[in-house]
Protein backbone atom coordinates (compact mmCIF):
# COMPACT_ATOMS: atom_id res chain seq x y z
CA UNK A 1 0.00 0.00 0.00
CA UNK A 2 1.20 3.31 -1.45
CA UNK A 3 0.99 6.11 1.73
CA UNK A 4 1.30 9.67 0.96
CA UNK A 5 2.21 12.46 3.34
CA UNK A 6 1.15 16.06 3.33
CA UNK A 7 3.09 18.24 5.14
CA UNK A 8 0.71 21.46 6.06
CA UNK A 9 3.07 24.62 6.07
CA UNK A 10 2.61 25.25 9.59
CA UNK A 11 3.95 21.93 10.46
CA UNK A 12 7.77 22.10 9.24
CA UNK A 13 8.90 19.54 12.30
CA UNK A 14 10.55 16.04 11.47
CA UNK A 15 8.85 14.72 14.44
CA UNK A 16 5.55 16.17 13.59
CA UNK A 17 3.04 13.34 14.15
CA UNK A 18 2.46 12.17 10.54
CA UNK A 19 6.04 12.17 9.70
CA UNK A 20 6.19 10.25 12.86
CA UNK A 21 3.94 7.40 11.73
CA UNK A 22 5.88 6.28 9.03
CA UNK A 23 9.62 5.69 7.48
CA UNK A 24 11.45 7.32 4.48
CA UNK A 25 11.05 3.77 3.08
CA UNK A 26 7.42 3.91 3.56
CA UNK A 27 5.77 7.24 2.33
CA UNK A 28 6.45 9.69 0.08
CA UNK A 29 5.97 13.17 1.26
CA UNK A 30 4.45 15.94 -0.48
CA UNK A 31 4.29 20.53 0.65
CA UNK A 32 2.33 22.41 -1.77
CA UNK A 33 3.24 26.05 -2.52
CA UNK A 34 -0.13 27.43 -3.58
CA UNK A 35 -0.55 31.12 -5.28
CA UNK A 36 -4.51 30.86 -4.59
CA UNK A 37 -3.58 31.86 -1.24
CA UNK A 38 -2.35 34.96 -2.38
CA UNK A 39 -6.27 36.06 -3.04
CA UNK A 40 -6.16 36.59 0.74
CA UNK A 41 -3.34 39.15 0.17
CA UNK A 42 -0.89 38.27 3.46
CA UNK A 43 2.05 40.46 3.84
CA UNK A 44 4.61 39.58 1.40
CA UNK A 45 6.69 38.85 4.16
CA UNK A 46 4.69 36.30 5.54
CA UNK A 47 4.35 34.29 2.13
CA UNK A 48 7.73 34.85 1.62
CA UNK A 49 8.72 33.19 5.24
CA UNK A 50 6.14 30.54 4.46
CA UNK A 51 7.11 29.70 1.55
CA UNK A 52 11.06 29.59 2.04
CA UNK A 53 10.55 28.03 5.31
CA UNK A 54 9.08 24.99 2.93
CA UNK A 55 11.52 24.75 0.35
CA UNK A 56 13.87 24.71 3.36
CA UNK A 57 11.86 21.65 5.17
CA UNK A 58 11.95 20.03 1.91
CA UNK A 59 15.45 19.97 1.09
CA UNK A 60 16.36 18.71 5.51
CA UNK A 61 13.21 16.06 4.74
CA UNK A 62 15.12 14.79 1.83
CA UNK A 63 18.96 14.76 3.63
CA UNK A 64 17.17 12.79 5.86
CA UNK A 65 16.45 9.66 3.34
CA UNK A 66 12.89 11.08 2.21
CA UNK A 67 11.30 11.01 -0.75
CA UNK A 68 10.00 14.91 -1.17
CA UNK A 69 7.77 16.25 -3.68
CA UNK A 70 7.06 20.49 -3.31
CA UNK A 71 4.44 21.57 -6.16
CA UNK A 72 3.94 25.08 -7.43
CA UNK A 73 0.11 25.01 -8.05
CA UNK A 74 -2.20 27.68 -8.07
CA UNK A 75 -4.56 25.58 -5.76
CA UNK A 76 -4.29 23.06 -3.44
CA UNK A 77 -7.00 20.27 -4.77
CA UNK A 78 -5.62 19.53 -8.26
CA UNK A 79 -2.52 19.57 -7.38
CA UNK A 80 -2.83 16.74 -4.99
CA UNK A 81 -5.47 15.06 -6.83
CA UNK A 82 -2.66 14.94 -9.54
CA UNK A 83 -0.05 14.00 -7.22
CA UNK A 84 -2.29 10.90 -5.74
CA UNK A 85 -2.81 9.98 -8.81
CA UNK A 86 0.65 10.11 -10.56
CA UNK A 87 1.90 7.93 -7.43
CA UNK A 88 -0.86 5.30 -7.11
CA UNK A 89 -1.06 6.73 -3.20
CA UNK A 90 -4.04 4.65 -1.33
CA UNK A 91 -3.39 6.65 1.75
CA UNK A 92 -2.98 10.24 2.72
CA UNK A 93 -1.73 10.93 6.11
CA UNK A 94 -1.81 14.45 7.40
CA UNK A 95 -1.52 15.55 10.70
CA UNK A 96 -4.48 17.99 12.17
CA UNK A 97 -4.47 21.20 11.22
CA UNK A 98 -3.92 23.56 14.42
CA UNK A 99 -6.73 25.87 12.38
CA UNK A 100 -9.88 24.75 12.50
CA UNK A 101 -11.24 26.02 9.13
CA UNK A 102 -8.14 24.14 7.21
CA UNK A 103 -9.49 20.78 8.25
CA UNK A 104 -12.86 21.55 6.58
CA UNK A 105 -11.40 23.44 3.88
CA UNK A 106 -9.31 20.09 3.51
CA UNK A 107 -12.23 17.77 2.96
CA UNK A 108 -13.99 19.34 0.85
CA UNK A 109 -11.45 19.84 -1.42
CA UNK A 110 -11.03 15.67 -1.04
CA UNK A 111 -14.44 15.38 -2.37
CA UNK A 112 -14.51 17.73 -4.86
CA UNK A 113 -11.33 17.04 -6.18
CA UNK A 114 -12.17 13.35 -6.43
CA UNK A 115 -8.88 12.65 -4.66
CA UNK A 116 -8.31 8.99 -5.25
CA UNK A 117 -7.30 8.02 -1.34
CA UNK A 118 -8.54 8.56 1.95
CA UNK A 119 -7.40 11.22 4.59
CA UNK A 120 -5.93 9.79 7.76
CA UNK A 121 -5.86 12.33 10.41
CA UNK A 122 -3.33 12.22 13.04
CA UNK A 123 -3.52 14.40 16.24
CA UNK A 124 -1.40 17.19 16.25
CA UNK A 125 1.73 17.11 18.64
CA UNK A 126 2.87 20.76 18.38
CA UNK A 127 1.07 22.17 21.51
CA UNK A 128 1.81 20.95 24.84
CA UNK A 129 -1.96 20.68 25.99
CA UNK A 130 -4.08 18.79 23.42
CA UNK A 131 -7.69 19.88 22.87
CA UNK A 132 -8.80 17.21 24.87
CA UNK A 133 -7.03 17.19 27.78
CA UNK A 134 -7.59 21.05 27.92
CA UNK A 135 -11.24 20.60 27.77
CA UNK A 136 -10.83 18.09 31.23
CA UNK A 137 -9.03 20.68 32.50
CA UNK A 138 -12.05 23.12 32.01
CA UNK A 139 -14.27 20.86 33.55
CA UNK A 140 -17.46 22.84 34.44
CA UNK A 141 -15.05 25.68 35.98
CA UNK A 142 -17.23 29.07 35.60
CA UNK A 143 -14.36 31.04 34.88
CA UNK A 144 -11.28 29.96 33.07
CA UNK A 145 -8.55 32.08 33.52
CA UNK A 146 -4.96 31.86 32.39
CA UNK A 147 -3.26 32.43 36.04
CA UNK A 148 -4.30 29.13 37.16
CA UNK A 149 -4.21 27.34 34.12
CA UNK A 150 -0.24 28.13 33.87
CA UNK A 151 -0.06 27.19 37.25
CA UNK A 152 -2.02 23.81 36.47
CA UNK A 153 1.29 24.07 33.57
CA UNK A 154 4.00 24.64 36.02
CA UNK A 155 2.99 21.81 37.87
CA UNK A 156 2.33 19.38 35.33
CA UNK A 157 5.62 19.78 33.00
CA UNK A 158 8.00 20.62 36.12
CA UNK A 159 8.76 24.00 35.16
CA UNK A 160 10.31 26.74 37.53
CA UNK A 161 9.26 24.64 40.56
CA UNK A 162 10.75 23.88 44.02
CA UNK A 163 9.38 20.30 45.21
CA UNK A 164 5.66 21.28 44.75
CA UNK A 165 6.06 25.09 45.05
CA UNK A 166 6.66 27.82 42.50
CA UNK A 167 10.41 28.48 42.26
CA UNK A 168 10.91 31.36 43.96
CA UNK A 169 7.99 31.37 46.12
CA UNK A 170 5.60 33.23 44.15
CA UNK A 171 3.86 31.61 40.29
CA UNK A 172 3.81 35.49 39.41
CA UNK A 173 6.40 38.20 38.99
CA UNK A 174 4.22 40.22 36.59
CA UNK A 175 3.95 43.61 39.23
CA UNK A 176 8.14 43.47 38.84
CA UNK A 177 7.38 43.69 34.65
CA UNK A 178 5.87 47.13 33.44
CA UNK A 179 8.35 49.80 33.95
CA UNK A 180 7.47 52.98 32.19
CA UNK A 181 10.89 53.48 29.28
CA UNK A 182 13.39 55.77 30.59
CA UNK A 183 14.78 58.11 28.37
CA UNK A 184 17.26 56.84 25.72
CA UNK A 185 16.58 52.96 26.90
CA UNK A 186 18.02 51.00 24.01
CA UNK A 187 17.32 47.06 23.36
CA UNK A 188 19.92 45.26 22.18
CA UNK A 189 19.89 44.38 18.48
CA UNK A 190 18.39 41.42 17.13
CA UNK A 191 19.44 38.43 15.36
CA UNK A 192 18.66 38.73 11.66
CA UNK A 193 19.75 36.67 8.40
CA UNK A 194 20.63 37.61 5.10
CA UNK A 195 18.42 35.91 2.15
CA UNK A 196 20.24 32.22 0.92
CA UNK A 197 19.80 30.82 -2.76
CA UNK A 198 16.60 29.33 -1.61
CA UNK A 199 14.78 32.19 0.18
CA UNK A 200 16.42 35.07 -2.89
CA UNK A 201 14.46 32.78 -5.29
CA UNK A 202 11.61 32.90 -2.95
CA UNK A 203 11.84 36.16 -2.64
CA UNK A 204 12.31 37.09 -6.78
CA UNK A 205 9.06 35.00 -7.06
CA UNK A 206 6.83 36.96 -4.49
CA UNK A 207 8.42 40.53 -5.67
CA UNK A 208 6.28 39.61 -9.14
CA UNK A 209 3.30 37.77 -7.51
CA UNK A 210 3.10 40.71 -4.92
CA UNK A 211 2.25 42.85 -8.05
CA UNK A 212 -0.47 40.54 -9.81
CA UNK A 213 -1.90 40.38 -6.16
CA UNK A 214 -1.01 43.56 -4.37
CA UNK A 215 -0.01 42.12 -1.40
CA UNK A 216 0.78 44.55 1.44
CA UNK A 217 4.57 45.38 2.79
CA UNK A 218 8.08 45.61 1.44
CA UNK A 219 9.41 42.28 0.75
CA UNK A 220 12.90 43.69 1.39
CA UNK A 221 14.94 43.95 3.47
CA UNK A 222 13.79 40.18 4.30
CA UNK A 223 15.70 39.18 7.20
CA UNK A 224 13.64 36.36 9.04
CA UNK A 225 15.35 32.56 9.82
CA UNK A 226 14.01 30.27 7.24
CA UNK A 227 14.75 27.15 9.05
CA UNK A 228 15.38 25.16 12.34
CA UNK A 229 19.09 25.96 12.79
CA UNK A 230 18.15 29.49 12.16
CA UNK A 231 15.40 29.49 15.00
CA UNK A 232 17.46 27.38 17.01
CA UNK A 233 20.32 30.40 16.59
CA UNK A 234 18.21 32.82 17.42
CA UNK A 235 16.79 31.40 20.85
CA UNK A 236 19.78 31.04 21.81
CA UNK A 237 20.54 34.86 21.33
CA UNK A 238 17.50 35.82 23.17
CA UNK A 239 18.87 33.76 25.83
CA UNK A 240 22.39 35.82 26.20
CA UNK A 241 21.63 38.96 24.92
CA UNK A 242 18.08 39.42 25.70
CA UNK A 243 16.25 37.45 28.55
CA UNK A 244 17.43 39.06 31.62
CA UNK A 245 15.85 42.04 30.17
CA UNK A 246 13.12 41.03 29.12
CA UNK A 247 10.59 41.49 32.48
CA UNK A 248 11.14 45.16 32.95
CA UNK A 249 10.36 46.69 29.70
CA UNK A 250 8.25 44.08 28.48
CA UNK A 251 5.02 47.04 28.03
CA UNK A 252 7.11 49.99 26.89
CA UNK A 253 6.83 50.87 23.56
CA UNK A 254 10.23 52.92 22.09
CA UNK A 255 10.02 55.00 18.94
CA UNK A 256 12.76 53.22 16.24
CA UNK A 257 12.84 50.31 18.58
CA UNK A 258 10.45 47.29 16.78
CA UNK A 259 11.85 44.67 19.00
CA UNK A 260 12.97 46.12 22.72
CA UNK A 261 13.93 42.88 24.79
CA UNK A 262 11.35 40.18 22.75
CA UNK A 263 12.27 37.01 21.75
CA UNK A 264 10.58 37.24 17.93
CA UNK A 265 10.50 33.69 17.97
CA UNK A 266 6.80 32.96 17.39
CA UNK A 267 7.05 32.52 13.79
CA UNK A 268 9.26 29.91 14.24
CA UNK A 269 7.43 28.38 17.54
CA UNK A 270 3.89 28.92 14.93
CA UNK A 271 5.86 27.00 11.93
CA UNK A 272 6.99 23.77 13.80
CA UNK A 273 10.82 25.09 13.69
CA UNK A 274 11.01 25.11 17.30
CA UNK A 275 9.10 22.97 19.99
CA UNK A 276 7.16 24.48 22.71
CA UNK A 277 8.72 22.00 25.31
CA UNK A 278 12.28 22.50 24.06
CA UNK A 279 12.01 26.51 24.52
CA UNK A 280 10.46 26.15 27.69
CA UNK A 281 13.17 24.09 29.18
CA UNK A 282 16.18 25.59 27.24
CA UNK A 283 14.78 29.12 28.65
CA UNK A 284 14.90 27.18 32.23
CA UNK A 285 17.91 25.72 32.03
CA UNK A 286 19.78 28.50 30.42
CA UNK A 287 18.14 31.19 32.35
CA UNK A 288 18.66 29.64 36.08
CA UNK A 289 22.70 28.68 35.04
CA UNK A 290 23.10 32.14 33.33
CA UNK A 291 21.26 33.58 36.90
CA UNK A 292 18.75 35.95 35.05
CA UNK A 293 16.46 37.44 37.43
CA UNK A 294 13.50 35.27 37.69
CA UNK A 295 11.30 38.00 37.01
CA UNK A 296 12.51 37.81 33.15
CA UNK A 297 12.33 34.15 33.49
CA UNK A 298 9.30 33.54 34.73
CA UNK A 299 7.85 36.21 32.32
CA UNK A 300 8.48 34.72 28.92
CA UNK A 301 8.06 31.18 30.46
CA UNK A 302 4.36 32.35 31.63
CA UNK A 303 3.94 33.90 27.87
CA UNK A 304 4.96 30.37 26.50
CA UNK A 305 3.72 27.80 28.95
CA UNK A 306 0.62 30.06 29.78
CA UNK A 307 -0.63 32.20 27.44
CA UNK A 308 -0.04 30.28 24.38
CA UNK A 309 -1.15 26.90 25.49
CA UNK A 310 -4.44 29.10 26.77
CA UNK A 311 -5.07 30.75 23.71
CA UNK A 312 -5.11 27.84 21.82
CA UNK A 313 -6.84 25.54 24.69
CA UNK A 314 -9.52 27.84 24.27
CA UNK A 315 -9.68 28.29 20.91
CA UNK A 316 -10.50 24.58 20.85
CA UNK A 317 -12.66 24.85 24.05
CA UNK A 318 -15.22 27.68 22.71
CA UNK A 319 -15.35 25.84 19.36
CA UNK A 320 -16.12 27.09 15.75
CA UNK A 321 -19.15 29.83 17.19
CA UNK A 322 -16.54 31.78 18.75
CA UNK A 323 -15.03 34.11 16.15
CA UNK A 324 -18.85 35.03 15.57
CA UNK A 325 -18.86 36.59 19.10
CA UNK A 326 -19.57 40.53 19.16
CA UNK A 327 -20.74 41.66 22.58
CA UNK A 328 -20.04 45.38 22.23
CA UNK A 329 -22.08 45.47 18.84
CA UNK A 330 -19.33 46.79 17.13
CA UNK A 331 -19.58 47.49 13.23
CA UNK A 332 -17.18 50.17 12.03
CA UNK A 333 -15.74 49.05 9.08
CA UNK A 334 -11.71 48.66 9.10
CA UNK A 335 -9.92 51.89 8.71
CA UNK A 336 -7.78 53.04 5.27
CA UNK A 337 -4.95 53.54 7.15
CA UNK A 338 -4.63 50.12 8.22
CA UNK A 339 -5.72 48.44 5.08
CA UNK A 340 -2.60 51.21 3.97
CA UNK A 341 -0.02 50.52 7.24
CA UNK A 342 -0.10 54.20 7.27
CA UNK A 343 -1.37 57.28 7.14
CA UNK A 344 -3.77 58.15 10.31
CA UNK A 345 -1.88 60.88 11.11
CA UNK A 346 -1.45 59.59 14.95
CA UNK A 347 2.12 59.00 15.59
CA UNK A 348 1.61 55.56 17.64
CA UNK A 349 -0.29 54.17 15.24
CA UNK A 350 1.63 55.28 12.33
CA UNK A 351 5.20 53.94 14.08
CA UNK A 352 3.42 50.79 14.51
CA UNK A 353 2.23 50.42 10.84
CA UNK A 354 5.34 51.39 9.25
CA UNK A 355 7.19 49.05 11.51
CA UNK A 356 4.93 46.38 10.42
CA UNK A 357 4.96 46.96 6.72
CA UNK A 358 8.50 46.18 7.04
CA UNK A 359 8.48 43.24 8.79
CA UNK A 360 5.43 41.72 9.37
CA UNK A 361 6.34 42.22 13.19
CA UNK A 362 4.98 44.47 15.94
CA UNK A 363 5.85 43.08 19.49
CA UNK A 364 2.71 42.65 22.01
CA UNK A 365 2.07 45.83 23.57
CA UNK A 366 1.98 47.49 20.04
CA UNK A 367 -0.23 44.74 19.09
CA UNK A 368 -2.74 45.08 22.11
CA UNK A 369 -2.69 48.54 23.47
CA UNK A 370 -2.38 50.44 20.02
CA UNK A 371 -3.67 47.86 17.64
CA UNK A 372 -6.93 46.26 19.15
CA UNK A 373 -6.55 49.07 21.79
CA UNK A 374 -7.68 51.49 18.83
CA UNK A 375 -10.19 48.83 17.82
CA UNK A 376 -12.09 48.13 20.32
CA UNK A 377 -12.21 52.00 21.68
CA UNK A 378 -13.32 53.01 17.73
CA UNK A 379 -15.69 49.70 17.79
CA UNK A 380 -14.27 47.61 14.74
CA UNK A 381 -16.00 45.02 14.08
CA UNK A 382 -14.58 41.98 15.09
CA UNK A 383 -13.75 40.09 12.24
CA UNK A 384 -12.69 42.66 9.89
CA UNK A 385 -9.87 43.50 12.75
CA UNK A 386 -8.98 40.03 13.14
CA UNK A 387 -9.12 39.32 9.19
CA UNK A 388 -6.41 42.08 8.94
CA UNK A 389 -3.74 41.07 11.88
CA UNK A 390 -4.33 37.69 10.07
CA UNK A 391 -2.97 38.49 6.82
CA UNK A 392 -0.70 41.42 8.29
CA UNK A 393 1.64 39.15 10.94
CA UNK A 394 4.38 36.69 10.09
CA UNK A 395 3.09 34.56 12.95
CA UNK A 396 -0.36 34.90 12.46
CA UNK A 397 -2.23 31.78 11.69
CA UNK A 398 -6.59 31.31 12.59
CA UNK A 399 -5.81 29.34 16.38
CA UNK A 400 -4.06 32.35 17.55
CA UNK A 401 -5.57 35.38 16.49
CA UNK A 402 -9.21 34.35 17.24
CA UNK A 403 -8.47 34.32 20.78
CA UNK A 404 -6.25 37.34 20.76
CA UNK A 405 -8.15 39.67 18.92
CA UNK A 406 -11.60 38.72 19.65
CA UNK A 407 -11.08 38.01 23.45
CA UNK A 408 -7.92 39.80 24.48
CA UNK A 409 -8.10 42.60 22.09
CA UNK A 410 -11.36 43.39 21.36
CA UNK A 411 -13.23 42.33 24.39
CA UNK A 412 -15.78 41.17 21.85
CA UNK A 413 -16.87 37.41 24.02
CA UNK A 414 -17.83 39.75 26.93
CA UNK A 415 -15.18 38.31 29.09
CA UNK A 416 -14.67 34.62 28.53
CA UNK A 417 -10.70 34.74 27.70
CA UNK A 418 -10.27 38.20 29.89
CA UNK A 419 -11.87 39.60 32.88
CA UNK A 420 -11.91 43.25 31.31
CA UNK A 421 -11.41 45.25 28.42
CA UNK A 422 -7.75 46.40 27.78
CA UNK A 423 -8.93 50.41 26.88
CA UNK A 424 -6.51 52.46 27.57
CA UNK A 425 -6.94 56.19 26.61
CA UNK A 426 -3.67 58.48 24.99
CA UNK A 427 -2.46 59.03 28.76
CA UNK A 428 -1.40 55.29 28.79
CA UNK A 429 0.35 54.94 25.78
CA UNK A 430 2.41 58.58 26.83
CA UNK A 431 2.92 56.69 30.29
CA UNK A 432 4.31 53.58 28.29
CA UNK A 433 5.71 54.58 25.07
CA UNK A 434 8.02 57.60 23.58
CA UNK A 435 5.74 58.40 20.94
CA UNK A 436 3.84 60.87 21.76
CA UNK A 437 6.57 63.07 21.68
CA UNK A 438 6.19 63.09 18.37
CA UNK A 439 2.93 63.61 17.80
CA UNK A 440 0.48 66.40 16.65
CA UNK A 441 -1.88 65.43 18.97
CA UNK A 442 -1.84 65.90 23.33
CA UNK A 443 -2.62 62.45 24.84
CA UNK A 444 -4.15 64.53 27.68
CA UNK A 445 -6.44 66.54 25.61
CA UNK A 446 -10.12 65.10 24.76
CA UNK A 447 -11.98 68.14 22.68
CA UNK A 448 -10.38 70.35 20.40
CA UNK A 449 -8.16 70.12 17.31
CA UNK A 450 -5.38 68.71 19.56
CA UNK A 451 -7.37 66.25 21.30
CA UNK A 452 -5.49 62.79 21.38
CA UNK A 453 -8.07 59.98 19.25
CA UNK A 454 -7.20 57.18 21.93
CA UNK A 455 -8.67 59.66 24.50
CA UNK A 456 -11.70 61.27 23.28
CA UNK A 457 -12.77 57.61 21.78
CA UNK A 458 -12.57 55.94 25.57
CA UNK A 459 -14.40 58.13 27.10
CA UNK A 460 -16.83 57.66 24.42
CA UNK A 461 -16.71 54.13 24.58
CA UNK A 462 -17.07 54.48 28.04
CA UNK A 463 -20.35 56.64 27.07
CA UNK A 464 -21.56 54.10 24.87
CA UNK A 465 -20.89 50.94 27.20
CA UNK A 466 -21.59 52.69 30.72
CA UNK A 467 -24.66 50.43 31.53
CA UNK A 468 -22.53 47.21 30.45
CA UNK A 469 -19.58 48.31 33.16
CA UNK A 470 -21.08 50.24 35.59
CA UNK A 471 -21.22 46.97 37.95
CA UNK A 472 -18.28 45.38 36.33
CA UNK A 473 -15.84 44.83 39.63
CA UNK A 474 -13.20 46.43 37.34
CA UNK A 475 -14.75 48.81 35.37
CA UNK A 476 -17.54 50.73 37.82
CA UNK A 477 -14.30 53.17 38.78
CA UNK A 478 -14.16 54.04 35.07
CA UNK A 479 -17.47 54.98 34.73
CA UNK A 480 -17.63 57.22 37.99
CA UNK A 481 -14.89 59.37 36.95
CA UNK A 482 -17.12 59.04 33.24
CA UNK A 483 -20.05 60.64 35.29
CA UNK A 484 -17.41 63.27 36.82
CA UNK A 485 -17.33 64.70 33.54
CA UNK A 486 -19.78 67.70 32.93
CA UNK A 487 -22.43 67.04 30.71
CA UNK A 488 -21.03 70.10 28.06
CA UNK A 489 -17.78 68.55 27.87
CA UNK A 490 -18.91 65.13 27.63
CA UNK A 491 -21.20 66.31 24.32
CA UNK A 492 -18.19 67.85 23.51
CA UNK A 493 -16.14 64.74 23.53
CA UNK A 494 -19.00 62.79 21.57
CA UNK A 495 -18.94 65.66 19.33
CA UNK A 496 -15.28 65.12 18.54
CA UNK A 497 -15.47 61.30 18.50
CA UNK A 498 -18.34 61.38 15.66
CA UNK A 499 -15.99 63.55 13.54
CA UNK A 500 -13.55 60.45 13.35
CA UNK A 501 -14.96 58.97 10.15
CA UNK A 502 -13.29 55.49 10.45
CA UNK A 503 -15.06 54.61 14.04
CA UNK A 504 -18.21 54.35 15.52
CA UNK A 505 -19.66 56.72 18.06
CA UNK A 506 -22.74 55.67 19.74
CA UNK A 507 -25.47 56.93 20.26
CA UNK A 508 -25.39 59.70 23.43
CA UNK A 509 -26.79 58.15 26.68
CA UNK A 510 -30.66 59.21 27.13
CA UNK A 511 -31.05 59.48 30.26
C1 LIG B 1 -4.10 41.52 19.18
C2 LIG B 1 -3.05 40.47 19.32
C3 LIG B 1 -2.71 39.68 18.25
C4 LIG B 1 -1.76 38.67 18.39
N1 LIG B 1 -1.47 37.88 17.33
C5 LIG B 1 -0.61 36.85 17.46
C6 LIG B 1 -0.32 35.99 16.38
O1 LIG B 1 -0.84 36.15 15.29
N2 LIG B 1 0.55 34.98 16.57
C7 LIG B 1 1.17 34.79 17.76
O2 LIG B 1 1.95 33.85 17.89
N3 LIG B 1 0.91 35.58 18.80
C8 LIG B 1 0.06 36.62 18.69
N4 LIG B 1 -0.18 37.44 19.74
C9 LIG B 1 0.51 37.20 21.00
C10 LIG B 1 1.84 37.97 21.14
O3 LIG B 1 1.63 39.33 20.89
C11 LIG B 1 2.89 37.44 20.18
O4 LIG B 1 3.03 36.06 20.37
C12 LIG B 1 4.25 38.09 20.40
O5 LIG B 1 4.14 39.48 20.25
C13 LIG B 1 5.25 37.51 19.42
O6 LIG B 1 6.47 38.15 19.52
P1 LIG B 1 7.69 37.50 20.31
O7 LIG B 1 7.96 36.14 19.80
O8 LIG B 1 8.80 38.49 20.25
O9 LIG B 1 7.06 37.37 21.74
P2 LIG B 1 7.61 37.50 23.24
O10 LIG B 1 7.08 38.75 23.80
O11 LIG B 1 9.06 37.30 23.27
O12 LIG B 1 6.86 36.30 23.97
C14 LIG B 1 7.38 34.96 23.93
C15 LIG B 1 6.42 34.01 23.29
O13 LIG B 1 5.26 33.85 24.08
C16 LIG B 1 4.16 33.48 23.25
N5 LIG B 1 3.04 34.40 23.52
C17 LIG B 1 3.09 35.54 24.24
N6 LIG B 1 1.86 36.07 24.38
C18 LIG B 1 1.03 35.27 23.72
C19 LIG B 1 -0.37 35.29 23.48
N7 LIG B 1 -1.16 36.26 23.97
N8 LIG B 1 -0.90 34.31 22.75
C20 LIG B 1 -0.13 33.33 22.23
N9 LIG B 1 1.19 33.26 22.43
C21 LIG B 1 1.78 34.22 23.16
C22 LIG B 1 4.63 33.57 21.81
O14 LIG B 1 4.91 32.28 21.33
C23 LIG B 1 5.90 34.39 21.92
O15 LIG B 1 6.83 34.06 20.92
C24 LIG B 1 -1.14 38.47 19.62
C25 LIG B 1 -1.47 39.28 20.70
C26 LIG B 1 -2.42 40.26 20.55
C27 LIG B 1 -2.79 41.10 21.72
S1 LIG C 1 -0.96 61.77 21.47
FE1 LIG C 1 -2.46 60.17 21.21
S2 LIG C 1 -2.41 59.68 19.02
FE2 LIG C 1 -0.56 60.83 19.50
S3 LIG C 1 1.00 59.29 19.92
FE3 LIG C 1 0.09 59.85 21.88
S4 LIG C 1 -1.53 58.38 22.18
FE4 LIG C 1 -0.99 58.27 20.03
Amino acid sequence: MAVGIWVLNDQLDPMQAALASSTPAEARVVLVEAEALLRQRPHVQKQILFWSAQRHFAQELRQQGWTVDLLEADGHGDALAGWLEQHSIDELRVMEPADRPIRDAIERLGIQCRWRAPISWLANNHFLWSPEEFHHWAGSKKQLRMEFFYREGRRRFNVLMDGAEPLGGRWNFDQENRKSPPKGLQGPPPLWFEPDDLSAVVLEKLERLQRVHNLPGLARPFRWAVQRSQALEVLETFITTRLAGFGPYQDAMVSGQPTMWHSLISPYINLGLLRPLEVIKELEQRGLQLDVPLASLEGVIRQLLGWREFTHGLYHHFGADYPNSNVLEATAPLPSFLENLGGSGMACVDTVLEELAGSGYAHHIQRLMVLTNLGLLAGIEPQALTAWFKAQFVDAHDWVMQTNVVGMGLWADGGRLGSKPYAASGRYIKKMSTYCKGCRFKPTERTGPEACPFTVLYWDFMARHQERFRKHPRMALMIRQLERISTEELAAIRATAAGFEWAQPGQPPCS
